[in-house]
Order: structure tokens, then C-alpha cells, then sequence
């Protein structure tokens, strides 16, 4: 049986015989996938310091980008992997997202352009709900090398000892903590190790969708290419 290293030497034979193992998209996304123009999957070299952003996107927004930006150029990193989720533990009382598809698909828009993101459908893929030291044991046990960092808002970091494991998060994980005004500011917590940013993007995707209800894309929050990609499939209309 191969082992995580293999995974990494040859990605796409591993992508088809183990799925579960690696960054794959469903069946018929490859259209999409193409379009974009992008690089998916474990690449044949093995960056070392590698950005986990987990979250619903819900729809993506300029806020997810711009943090994600931010991250990359002040941890230095080399790849950021964005991982939407099935559902969120976090947002028990909230409606259902719209279908993990159409948000992964977003995200594909989104990153187009962006040659160190990826998207990743590993969370869709696991059970409900999404567990992130589940994401953060898979990406250990696929890239034992790598420094791995979480993105996260100062909301989601206000939080964090209240996730599942969170001894599990905190011992393989370096965080990158961005404000979120009217979230307390990032404080530190002993023991954990945080990387706090000073860059505050307004947007959030519960404004959007609410916009998006009463009149419809286009959405100043969102890339041209979500808010046509929403347009298209009608997404986030008023019932
Ligand atoms: P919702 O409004 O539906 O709760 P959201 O805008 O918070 O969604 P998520 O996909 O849930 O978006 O967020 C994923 C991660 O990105 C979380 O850690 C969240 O704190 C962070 N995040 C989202 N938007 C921002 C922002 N504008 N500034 C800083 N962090 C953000």
C-alpha cells in the first residue's frame, strides 16, 4: 500500500485509486475545473508551509480573498487550500447551505486567477458536520513535511477552545488571525500559536445573501464571475 510520501510523487495515479486520500473533485466538475484554468491537486514538489482556510463560503466573497492574500504574503505561504464545508457545527440554528457543489464552484471562480490557491471538496466529501481537526489529521497524515496553517476571523478565533479537539488544532496548527470588526480583537491565548494581521475587510457572506435576496446579483462583495455564476443558477433568491 502506498504511503502519504507516494501520494505526493504521484498524485493523480493516488487521486484514482484512493480517493478519499486526496484533493479530487465529484465526477462532472471537470468542465468547470478546466475553465478556470487551474492546477488542482497535490503538485509533484512538496511546499512546506501550506494554508488551510475552511469555511462555508456561502457565497466565497472579496473578504475571503482578501484574507487569504493577506496570509499568504505575511506567513509566507506557498499554498492556500480553501475548504468549504458540508455543515458548519458552528452554525447549528442556520438555514442549510446551498448544495457543496455550486459552493465549490464559486470558489473554482473566485481563485481563477490565484495560482497558489486550491480548492479542496475533502469536507464535502466526510460526514455532517465538518470537523476541522478531521481536515487537519488528513492534511498531517498526506503531508507529514509541511507547516500547516489555519486562516480564520477574530470571531472564529473568539471560539476556537470550544471547536471539537481542540488540543488536536492547537498542537498542529499555527494560526492566522484576521480582526473582524465588531468581533473583540484577536487577544493571544497561552500555549497556542497565533500570527494576528491588522487587515479588516467589511464584507460577510450574511450580507451578501441578504443583498443578494432583496435585489439580485450584482453584489459589490463578490467577484464578477460568482455573481454571474449566480445569476445563471439563480442562487440566493428570496423563497
Ligand atoms: P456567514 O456570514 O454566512 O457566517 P462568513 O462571511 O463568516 O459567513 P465563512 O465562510 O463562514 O464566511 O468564513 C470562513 C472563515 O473566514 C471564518 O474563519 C471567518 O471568520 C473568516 N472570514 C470571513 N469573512 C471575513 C472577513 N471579512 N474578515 C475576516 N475574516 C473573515
Amino acid at each position: 500500500m502506498q504511503g502519504p510520501a507516494s501520494f505526493l510523487r504521484h498524485p493523480l495515479q493516488a487521486s484514482f485509486s484512493k480517493p478519499d486520500c486526496l484533493i479530487v473533485f465529484p465526477a462532472g466538475f471537470g468542465c468547470a475545473r478546466a475553465a478556470a484554468g487551474k492546477r488542482w491537486g497535490v503538485t509533484e514538489t512538496s511546499p512546506q508551509r501550506i494554508g488551510l482556510f475552511g469555511g462555508t463560503f456561502d457565497p466565497v466573497h472579496r473578504g475571503h480573498i482578501a484574507i487569504a492574500r493577506e496570509a499568504r504574503r505575511a506567513a509566507r505561504l506557498e499554498r492556500i487550500v480553501l475548504l468549504p464545508c458540508r455543515t458548519s457545527p458552528h452554525k447549528t440554528d442556520a438555514l442549510p447551505p446551498t448544495p457543496g457543489d455550486e459552493r465549490l464552484r464559486m470558489l473554482a471562480l473566485a481563485t481563477a486567477g490565484l495560482a497558489w490557491a486550491e480548492v479542496s471538496d475533502f469536507e464535502l466529501r466526510q460526514p455532517s458536520p465538518s470537523w476541522s481537526w478531521v481536515t487537519v489529521r488528513h492534511f498531517q497524515e498526506m503531508m507529514p513535511e509541511a507547516d500547516l496553517f489555519w486562516i480564520l476571523g477574530a470571531d472564529q478565533w473568539e471560539a476556537i477552545t470550544q471547536w471539537a479537539r481542540p488540543e488536536t488544532l492547537r498542537s498542529a496548527l499555527t494560526f492566522v488571525v484576521f480582526p473582524r470588526p465588531p468581533h473583540p480583537a484577536p487577544h493571544p491565548r497561552p500555549g497556542w500559536r497565533p500570527i494576528v494581521l491588522d487587515t479588516v475587510h467589511p464584507a460577510s457572506a450574511t450580507a451578501v445573501r441578504h443583498r443578494l435576496a432583496q435585489a439580485g446579483p450584482p453584489d459589490p462583495d463578490l467577484d464578477p464571475a460568482v455573481n454571474e455564476f449566480i445569476r445563471r443558477h439563480g442562487l440566493y433568491r428570496a423563497p
